[in-house]
């Protein structure tokens, strides 16, 4: 039995974060809740437009979904650029489209900038074909992407085997634009860079209550009361129980990820040698990508802390052994999981919850480009009332039905899944 341990980005991050609990009572322009990309950014951005501003976050800085991540810096959502038009009408689906299509621009922008130690790569990403059926998909996603003048290549098998290592894609669909970040180094970094730019973080610091007195939002937490003119709440899939009428509604799906020593020298050369991010086209989706240190780290959906757990364990030898045979049996050194918050449409939301106030949730797997851009738009939105670069209009509402229902079936689909192949 291997001896593993838990989140490798932990294990692995340059970027340290020096933050206290809330200790006293406090009056803000921008107060933000929850520390992920969401949120950070969003403290980057207040903080660096001159507005008084507190991040509180209940664990420590990327303890959800950020810290969690692939850490595939992705341009656009899961969805192909038509479906987003279709469901969101011609201007809303462009400019969203356009938005997120530059976010990784933005996201190595940041890195660049404030020198984020997350291993940054930009060598693109690779979508890959696991069948013919997915290779089809790719065709429309190449043909719709690049009418949306999205610089995508289609790769064929011969060339796919010598990007990615593996003989087992019929081809992927390549995109310059987007890259590999380590998530939590990432976060970590948003978060030095909001704090010198004068944001307070108070970490360890769960919000229990949130009211309005008509003239500012009163935040209970760690037994202080805390006054801001505007709330940005971004707790997405790891929002804690917060007294008020409102809660952001989404289904979990869980991930799981599974990091190997690193590779020995010959195979560094044959197994994703540029670096790229790569998952594939299969409905049960999987992922594969390498670290700064040659690390191959495969994920896929499951819950390790559920009853699967045994069953995702065993499919991601075998998932090892099937796509790189000669790494096949490296020890798996490192294992952890994170929860995704997906919508029924796919498609992120910014709810107004009250005055001045908004929630950014439901990032549907892709969170580290829309994170970014969510919270700085949102942030900025908040403190100039200027609603013009929110990505989407805010909603007034958002119920997903049957929520839990749903996040048991993504969990049983994927145990069979695993199970069976
Ligand atoms: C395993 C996994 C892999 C993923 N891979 C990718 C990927 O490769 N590329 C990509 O783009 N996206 C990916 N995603 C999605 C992406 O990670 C998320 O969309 C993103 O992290 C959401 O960021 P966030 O800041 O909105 O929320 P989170 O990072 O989840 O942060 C929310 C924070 O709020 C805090 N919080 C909750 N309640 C309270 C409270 N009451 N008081 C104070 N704080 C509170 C939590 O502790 C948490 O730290 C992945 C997600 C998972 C789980």
């Amino acid at each position: 039995m291997e001896n593993r341990q838990g989140n490798l980005w932990q294990a692995t991050a340059q970027e340290k974060v020096e933050a206290t609990p809330l200790s006293t009572d406090l009056s803000v322009d921008i107060a933000i809740i929850g520390g992920g990309f969401t949120g950070c950014s969003a403290a980057l951005a207040a903080a660096g437009s001159g507005a008084s501003t507190v991040l509180l976050e209940a664990n420590t800085i990327g303890h959800g979904g950020s810290g969690r991540n692939v850490g595939l810096a992705n341009a656009g959502l899961w969805l192909p650029p038509d479906q987003i038009v279709a469901q969101m009408g011609e201007d809303a689906g462009h400019k969203l489209i356009a938005l997120l299509g530059e976010a990784p621009e933005r996201v190595f922008a940041l890195i660049e900038k404030h020198g984020i130690q997350c291993e940054p790569v930009r060598n693109g990403t690779l979508h890959c074909a696991h069948s013919p059926a997915g290779l089809n998909d790719l065709q429309e996603r190449h043909r719709q992407g690049n009418r949306f003048g999205a610089p995508l290549r289609l790769l064929d098998a011969t060339e796919t085997a010598r990007r990615t290592g593996s003989t087992r894609f019929h081809g992927a669909l390549f995109d310059p634009r987007a890259g590999t970040i380590q998530p939590l180094a990432y976060c970590r970094g948003l978060v030095r860079a909001a704090t010198q730019a004068g944001a307070r973080i108070h970490d360890r610091t769960t919000v229990s209550g949130l009211s309005h007195d008509g003239d500012a939002w009163v935040i209970r937490a760690n037994g202080h009361h805390l006054r801001a003119k505007a709330l940005l709440m971004a707790t997405n899939a790891y929002h804690l129980g917060i007294e008020t009428p409102f809660r952001p509604q989404f289904m979990s799906v869980y991930y799981s990820q599974f990091a190997t020593d690193p590779l020995p020298h010959d195979l560094r050369s044959e197994i994703l040698p540029g670096g790229e991010g790569c998952w594939d086209t299969a409905l049960v989706m999987s992922s594969f990508r390498v670290d700064a240190a040659g690390r191959l780290i495969i994920g896929g959906m499951g819950n390790l802390e559920g009853a699967g757990s045994p069953v995702h364990r065993a499919w991601a030898r075998r998932k090892l052994r099937t796509l790189f045979p000669k790494a096949g049996d490296l020890p798996i050194r490192h294992q952890w999981q994170g929860r995704i918050a997906m919508t029924s449409d796919h498609v992120p939301k910014i709810l107004e919850f009250g005055p001045n106030a908004y929630a950014c949730f439901g990032y549907s797997g892709r969170g580290i480009g829309p994170g970014t851009v969510f919270g700085a738009s949102a942030a900025e939105a908040l403190l100039t009332g200027d609603t013009s670069n929110l990505p989407i209009a805010p909603v007034k509402h958002h119920s997903e039905q049957f929520a839990a229902l749903r996040s048991a079936y993504y969990e049983f689909g994927a145990t069979l899944t695993h199970a069976v192949k």
